[in-house]
């Protein structure tokens, strides 16, 4: 028998119009569908979890630790210095720094309050926050890992004791967070679905192109009702 958990990623007041420091386009109006997947008792979920983007103040990824402006691309060194043994050299990624986003303990980090208070509402199944990004020195997009694959969240360890066979992902960004955790999810032999709708993303016009991303990497997307047949 299948067992389905509902991850929402993300739905943080700096990633939320008008006022977040790193807002997705049109994120608010997700707010109230994504509650409706929270309360509605048609949806039979066996586990409901929220991400948190969760970082120190100094955080490697943010712009204001290297002078440049939001969204420069720069290149980033293994945290733990490992050695490319191609080149020799210390292994490096290109990245984007970002605005500076969810500090850890403020308004900003916080999950939105109409979530908090679904969350809290709904009763009769387990519930988890999983914060993600609270190493200074390394990215973090997936809910379950750096973007290095070093330092693993407590996500997956919640997946399989819960015995979730199915993993369908909501949130932000579709194209960023949502993208690389569904990803993770699928690699790690979960069922793993995305809802398109009760997402938003940074760059929409690139839709197509993630789309290809997700379905390459083993997530279906779904962008009807048909999601209804997992329960
Ligand atoms: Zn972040």
């Amino acid at each position: 028998m299948s067992k389905v958990a509902l991850v929402i990623i993300d739905l943080q007041e700096d990633f939320l119009p008008p006022n977040g420091s790193f807002a997705v386009p049109h994120a608010r109006q997700l707010i109230k569908p994504i509650i409706k997947l929270i309360t509605e008792p048609s949806f039979t979920w066996s586990l409901i979890i929220a991400s948190q983007d969760w970082h120190p103040s100094d955080h490697i990824c943010f712009a204001s630790q290297h002078n440049l402006p939001p969204f420069t691309e720069t290149t980033f060194k293994h945290p733990c210095g490992e050695i490319d043994p191609d080149t020799h050299l210390v292994k490096t990624k290109k990245q984007m720094v970002l605005p500076d986003h969810c500090v850890e303990e403020t308004f900003g980090s916080s999950l939105t309050v109409q979530l908090r208070l679904a969350l809290e509402e709904k009763p009769g199944i387990p519930k988890e926050i999983v914060k993600k990004g609270s190493l200074p020195d390394r990215q973090y997009l997936s809910c379950f890992a750096d973007v290095w694959g070093l330092h693993k969240t407590n996500m997956l360890e919640i997946l399989y004791s819960n015995r979730i066979t199915d993993v369908v992902f909501v949130g932000l960004a579709y194209d960023f967070c949502v993208l690389e955790s569904a990803i993770d999810s699928a690699k790690n032999g979960l069922n793993t679905y995305v809802l398109k709708n009760y997402c938003r993303s940074l760059h929409p016009e690139k839709t197509n192109a993630t789309d290809k991303k997700y379905k390459e990497n083993g997530v279906k997307v779904i962008d009807d009702y048909s999601f209804m047949e997992l329960f």
